[in-house]
């Protein structure tokens, strides 16, 4: 943080000073003097979040605590953080707070020709990630190597939304054709294995798609361009001839299937017509292989969740598979999705964990999801909402519910980018000037 930055905070609390001098407010008074007084020795939080019940698997945390922030970074995770020091002290009491969530299938590039192909469903993140608490999105394989670069200037460098990707192994990207991969030439390995090395920051993976061949090799070629990276296999072929079976035995241990509950494609469900989860798919599970929602607008139905999660096959990941058609159906957003979970009978902690360091753990990005001091601030502040609710699968069948989690605040690398209810602001009143 620059000069700049502390004078515009000490202005800031004048201004403050000021209000709360008219307002009578004596108690964050002695907080605001206090923050001058830790300026002065270059020491400060920025936002402290009192009270939450903070969940970092990673860090194995699952208990009341503070977080503070400083400086874009987790500053210290503890029980009691004096708010002596604090720019801003938000009491999240009976909320979760969890590292930011990150959506690890959504489709946020419009595609070098906007209108033309797959990316044309696709939605601007920072319009759907935050109020969901989502801090970090994955791009599934709506560009190939001849368009990455392109995603990469429109719409990476641009967002505020952490965006990474799986590269499509075809070449050009989803263009809304079935056959994707159905030509080796389209592959160009060597040109997608470069450019995996090139963008190794924000290439999170490899992604095989939309597909209508026999033919394995292009499925192989894209499992080894992967694996040779040290990256997972993100398996979207939900329009193809090779059977379920045989797409799980051609993944390896920490390669994703996404679409896991799916019920209308060309590809066999998970659950056979007695409820029953497919052995040969939680053989699967136990060799390794993630099993990822990507609910989509065909991709979820709760006659395969339910029995699923009955049977021990909770979803690894909750991929939205977020794109236009998603948002506004069915799926809306990650929290609802989650929710939907939640009334499952799922727990709501395992779920979150899931949501985030489980999240982080699948596209193998461990400086992510997690509350680990030194780390950037990405927060989320979950509530869970009581009441009547329904949730519609992609059949337009509804479940009942209870419960429904709700995204509080959101916080991006130390910046409060949501705020359900403003409980980060300073209350106004009438003598406030
Ligand atoms: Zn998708």
């Amino acid at each position: 943080m620059g000069s700049e930055c502390i004078e515009c905070t000490i202005s800031k609390i004048k201004m403050n000073l000021n209000k709360f001098k008219q307002a009578g407010r004596s108690v964050i008074f002695a907080i605001c003097l206090s923050v001058s007084a830790q300026i002065s020795i270059g020491q400060e939080i920025d936002i402290l979040l009192k009270n939450g019940h903070v969940i970092d698997a990673k860090n194995k945390i699952s208990a009341k605590m503070d977080v503070a922030v400083s400086n874009g970074k987790i500053m210290k995770v503890a029980a009691n953080i004096p708010v002596a020091g604090a720019k801003k002290v938000v009491d999240v009491s009976g909320m979760y707070v969890s590292p930011g969530l990150i959506d690890i299938h959504t489709h946020v590039f419009t595609g070098p020709n906007p209108g033309f192909g797959h990316g044309s469903s696709s939605v601007k993140a920072d319009d759907f990630t935050f109020r969901a608490g989502i801090t970090t999105v994955v791009d599934a394989g709506t560009s190939g190597y001849k368009t990455f670069p392109v995603f990469k200037e429109q719409i990476i460098d641009r967002s505020r939304t952490r965006v990474l990707a799986y590269l499509n192994a075809f070449a050009p990207g989803m263009v809304g054709t079935a056959a994707e991969q159905e030509d080796m030439q389209a592959l160009e390995i060597e040109k997608a294995d470069a450019t995996i090395k090139k963008y190794a920051d924000h290439i999170v993976g490899v992604k095989i798609g939309h597909y209508s061949g026999k033919d394995w090799k292009p499925f192989d070629a894209a499992a080894s361009l992967a694996h040779a990276n040290n990256r997972p296999l993100f398996v979207e072929c939900h329009i193809t001839e090779f059977s379920l079976e045989d797409q799980l035995n051609h993944m390896k241990a920490g390669d994703i299937l996404t679409h896991s509950y799916e019920n209308v494609s060309e590809r066999m469900p998970i659950v056979d017509d007695n409820g029953i989860v497919r052995p040969f798919v939680l053989d699967a599970r136990k060799k390794g292989i993630l099993f990822d929602v990507g609910h989509g607008g065909v991709g979820f139905w709760f006659n395969q969740a339910v029995p699923s999660v009955k049977q021990g096959l909770s979803p690894d990941t909750f991929g939205t598979d977020m794109h236009h058609n998603s948002v506004n159906s069915g799926m809306k957003d990650m929290l609802n999705l989650m929710s939907k979970y939640l009334n499952m009978g799922m727990q709501a902690e395992d779920i979150i964990q899931r949501a985030s360091w489980g999240s982080a753990s699948a596209i193998k990005r461990a400086d992510l999801g997690n509350l680990s001091e030194g780390a950037v601030a990405d927060i989320a502040v979950i509530n869970v909402l009581e009441g009547k609710f329904g949730f519609l699968d992609a059949g337009g069948f509804k479940l009942e519910g209870d419960k429904k989690f709700q995204a509080e605040m959101t916080i991006r690398a130390g910046r409060i980018v949501w705020d359900l209810n403003g409980i980060s602001g300073v209350p106004w009143s009438k003598d406030l000037k």
